[in-house]
């Protein structure tokens, strides 16, 4: 049975035991969101139009192309991805780089806000949060999705210049993952062109092919019938579609021009197995595949659609939740497996059920037979109905967040829901409609239905069976062959299984409410209107309701000390895993499985963290589960409960991790980097396998309860959607009950050390790629002010321009380079930092190191008024989008109470003041005068 009509049927079953008898086996159609203009010229070209006002003020353009490197020829392998590159370097409207320089005169950012990539199947480009203000600006964002579908000018020169860009994208790329993707993928897709056309393509092609070729595919490809242009914001939608007629609708389609044609993935008789291995993989992993028909573009107009991807979310859920319980035994063979039934890899003509394990050293094959075995049980057993409850709890938890929230849906997310639509036929409802037809059907089906789907998915057949192993190379090791994965495969089948049992603690979170509090004060802030209380245990709690999202609550509570109390040799090994030791930890009664059991269909989190000056707990949820979060605040605060399993898992992750930490570049780049930055300061350096026995689990639950045992010394600041009359109650119940020593807060202490005066350290590393780094950083001290803070934002922003124009454009000496400036309030002093960070390519190493260091000197005595004015609007911009966030208020209020320094009220005023001349001055007379400069630099060995 085809698992559509599965569907189907389930669905009609359903609609005739709740209702009347279905007379015909059409199902009704899932209704298209009215709110958007959806329309079709002429020629092919598709457009989607959309009013919409989160975030206000901006919009979104894309243009979708249904091609990819899937329709490259053999000689043509990479030309599609080269093809995007091109689109950034001169067209009809915008010679040479004016394009980019136009956006940048928007506000809009190469690289975030404008930008493109390539897959396999799909190309895609946009330029988002576009501001509104100006309709010519808006109108000349249409000439740019117009020159991108057909107006590239593919000048020979502009191409001659790129060859080095990609070459170099491929270098940054080219690690372990890209080598064995590279050499799995012929196997994984036998027979089909999937198997060989990865979007970086082949450098032989990308460094020789004739720009001749380029115009050919670009021609050939890109034309109206395979593209569709999305504009979502805050505009006219009158206006555009006009605009999209007149600008669109004159391209003519040759009536002769091939169509694209779904390519199809061929099934496997027998089972297939690969094995790859890399020196610089660092984890071993096993993957699994069963291929099955994916459900086609044309079947995915009608409710029982929905209902498929309703059950697959819940299996995966599911499975996902046994996988996980495996793992708490501290004999299970992986540190983490996880599986769905999605796209088969590459190919969305082809679905798979899939699921990876990471197993431990020396156990792959007990992984791969505990994979297959707990598919085979799922097939054979189906799920429980207490398991499918919680999967469905959180199923409609979910659901109900994305409609509370209805209001504020970003222009992102439409603009990736239009493409989708465009590409695959995605359903494309209203959240309304969703809402209420999901909030009807997910309840009434029951566990039987999605049992009876299970063996659609999981056939356990050598017929369309992947098993694919990735696995570190080194001295010593044995691998398995392909005898010994078919053998772990046999084994799991020939084992005698029983059914899941599901094991639930049917308690609630806190049996017994501790004795409330009481508020004893209450003032209002002057400057940002937040109330502020004074709790009878003397905890503060600050209140700040908002609107940004109907669905979001954030909690931050804070206070000084940190890791900086303590010095002890095995503490600081400790403290480096704190952060996640707590996190798997159980919460009063219960374990860290019992409790994710316990909080399904919540949508609410807290933990724990230290950083070297203040203690946290931060938490989060929707209005609805906001109790759920007080009680597990309450908790984190008094009664973490020891999992030593979990904390068992933990080590041996680390173990396997850090003990080849060596072979990893980057890993070993990052720990020259903070001995270098650090002085050696063992606080600060990243763990080592040897120091793994100085950790010690019952110390870290020491210091949690030492750091959180006084409520007094807390801020709690509450930011989000809340009504203060509803939040009191549970202030009271759950925050003024917290306890306190009576003792006066703590002060943390100063135990930053940093390098002084200049400071290089170049050291080369031996590696399979070879790969050059450099970072460059300048520090000074400095008062922490509002207007510091915004000069070395701007400076860290222009740094970043004259870097990609010097060093990535005109040398092509690396692919991606940038900076970024920002306060270091660790220490003692509030210290000004810049840094500076380069991968190079290793052939023009030392164009790109004079490069960056030249860059600081010339922007000490001069700068690029044109880039000073574009990092202006770009600042002044961001900060209408980011003052629209719960997370910025967070931070504002953080600032103000903690250095007392308002960084709201005159921002725009200090970001208006800036010249090139206060730039140059700054840099000059408040960073480089202090003469502190770390250069670090990694070579390839010879
Ligand atoms: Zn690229």
């Amino acid at each position: 049975m085809k698992m559509k009509k599965f569907f189907a049927g389930a669905l009609l079953f359903f609609a005739w035991t709740a209702t009347t008898v279905a007379q015909e086996m059409q199902m009704p159609p899932i209704p298209v969101d009215k709110a958007v203009r959806i329309g079709k010229l002429d020629n092919g070209l598709t457009y989607y139009i959309r009013h919409n006002e989160w975030p206000e003020k901006v919009a979104n353009f894309y243009i979708a192309q249904r091609v990819g490197s899937i329709q490259e020829e053999e000689h043509q392998r990479g030309l599609a991805h080269f093809l995007e590159h091109m689109a950034f370097n001169g067209s009809e409207h915008f010679k040479g780089n004016d394009l980019i320089e136009f956006c940048r005169s928007l506000g809009v950012e190469f690289g975030s806000d404008l930008n493109a990539y390539t897959s396999i199947d799909q190309t895609v480009y946009r330029v988002c949060n576009v501001p509104v203000a100006r309709l010519s600006a808006l109108d000349s964002c249409m000439l740019i999705l117009k020159d991108w579908s057909n107006g590239l000018s593919l000048e020979k020169s502009e191409i001659v210049k790129e060859r080095d860009v990609v070459h170099n994208e491929y270098r940054l790329g080219d690690g372990p993952s890209q080598r064995m993707i590279t050499n799995s993928l012929p196997k994984l897709y036998p027979g089909s062109k999937y198997g060989v056309r990865m979007p970086i393509g082949l450098m032989s092609v990308i460094d020789n092919f004739k720009p001749k070729a380029l115009r050919q595919y670009y021609q050939k490809w890109y034309r109206p019938d395979n593209q569709a242009i999305i504009i979502v914001g805050d505009i006219d939608v009158d206006h555009f579609e006009q605009k999209v007629k007149e600008l669109f609708g004159g391209i003519k389609v040759d009536p002769k021009a091939p169509k694209v044609v779904p390519e199809e993935v061929p099934d496997n008789e027998e089972a297939i197995y690969i094995f790859e291995k890399d020196k610089e993989q660092q984890m071993n992993q096993i993957l699994m595949f069963m291929k099955h028909d994916a459900t086609k573009p044309e079947e995915k107009v009608n409710m029982d659609y929905l209902l498929e991807v309703y059950v697959k979310a819940v299996v995966s859920n599911m499975f996902n939740e046994r996988l996980r319980e495996l793992t708490n035994d501290p004999d299970c063979p992986f540190f983490q497996a996880m599986g769905d039934d999605s796209q088969y890899l590459l190919s969305s003509t082809k679905d798979a059920f899939e699921v990876i394990g990471i197993p431990k050293e020396g156990r792959d094959m007990e992984t791969l037979q505990v994979m297959m075995r707990e598919a085979l049980r799922v097939a054979k057993f189906g799920f429980t109905a207490t398991e499918y409850e919680r999967a469905k709890a959180d199923y409609l938890s979910s659901l109900e967040k994305v409609y509370t929230n209805r209001a504020k849906i970003t222009n992102d997310q439409f603009g990736n829901e239009y493409r989708d639509h465009f590409l695959t036929n995605e359903p494309i409802p209203s959240v309304e409609e969703l809402y209420q037809v999901m909030q009807m059907l997910a309840p009434n089906i029951p566990v039987e239905i999605i049992n009876m789907a299970l063996p659609e998915m999981i056939s356990g057949q050598d017929k369309n069976l992947v098993v694919m192993e990735w696995a570190r190379e080194a001295d010593g090791l044995t691998y398995p062959t392909e005898a010994d994965m078919r053998a772990a495969v046999e084994r799991a089948r020939a084992e005698e299984l029983t059914a899941y049992v599901d094991n639930v603690k049917d308690e609630p979170l806190i049996s017994e409410l501790p004795t409330a509090g009481t508020i004893v004060s209450e003032t209002t802030d002057k400057t940002f209107g937040y109330k502020e209380l004074k709790l009878s245990n003397g905890a503060t709690v600050l209140l700040m309701p908002t609107d940004y999202k109907d669905d979001e609550v954030q909690m931050q509570a804070w206070a000084w000390g940190g890791k900086s109390l303590y010095s002890a040799p095995a503490d600081l090994q400790s403290l480096k895993i704190f952060d996640e030791a707590i996190g798997m930890s159980g919460l009063g009664n219960f374990s860290s499985t019992e409790l994710s059991k316990a909080l399904a269909g919540k949508n609410v989190n807290a933990d724990l963290s230290l950083t070297d000056a203040r203690q946290y707990c931060n938490a989060h949820s929707t209005p609805k589960d906001l109790e759920t979060m007080f009680q597990m605040v309450y908790l984190y605060f008094t009664n973490v409960a020891k999992d030593e399993k979990q904390y068992q898992n933990l080590m041996t992750q680390l173990d396997m991790a850090l003990k080849n930490k060596s072979l990893s570049p980057d890993m070993v780049y990052s720990d020259s980097l903070n001995n270098t930055l650090y002085c050696h300061n063992p606080r600060y350096q990243t763990p080592d396998v040897k120091d793994l026995p100085q950790m010690n689990y019952d110390r870290i639950l020491e210091i949690a309860s030492e750091r959180f045992r006084n409520a007094s010394a807390f801020t709690f600041a509450f930011v989000g959607k809340f009504e203060e009359d509803s939040i009191r109650p549970l202030i009271e119940q759950y925050i003024a009950a917290l306890p306190t020593t009576g003792e006066a807060p703590e002060k943390n202490r100063n135990v930053m050390t940093m390098a002084k005066g200049e400071v290089k350290n170049h050291f080369t590393m031996k590696a399979e790629s070879p790969k050059a780094q450099a970072m460059e950083l300048w520090r000074a001290e400095a008062p922490y002010t509002l207007q510091n803070s915004v000069m070395i934002d701007a400076v860290g922003q222009v740094l970043s321009m004259i870097y990609l124009k010097t060093i990535r454009e005109d040398e092509s000496a690396a692919y991606s380079c940038g900076a970024s400036g920002g306060f270091n309030l660790r220490g003692e002093k509030p210290m000004l930092m810049l840094q500076a960070y380069c991968p190079m390519n290793p052939d023009k190493n030392e164009i790109a190191l004079r490069l960056l260091r030249e860059g600081m000197q010339n922007a000490a005595t001069s700068i690029d008024p044109d880039m000073v004015q574009k990092v202006k609007d770009y600042m002044l911009k961001q900060i209408d989008i980011d003052s629209k966030t719960n997370s910025y208020w967070m931070g504002v209020i953080d600032k103000m109470r903690t250095y007392g320094v308002d960084m709201h009220h005159d921002y725009k005023q200090a970001v208006q003041a800036i010249t090139p001349e206060s730039l140059s001055k700054f840099i000059r007379e408040k960073l480089l005068s202090s003469g502190n400069h770390v250069e670090v630099v990694m070579l390839p060995e010879k």
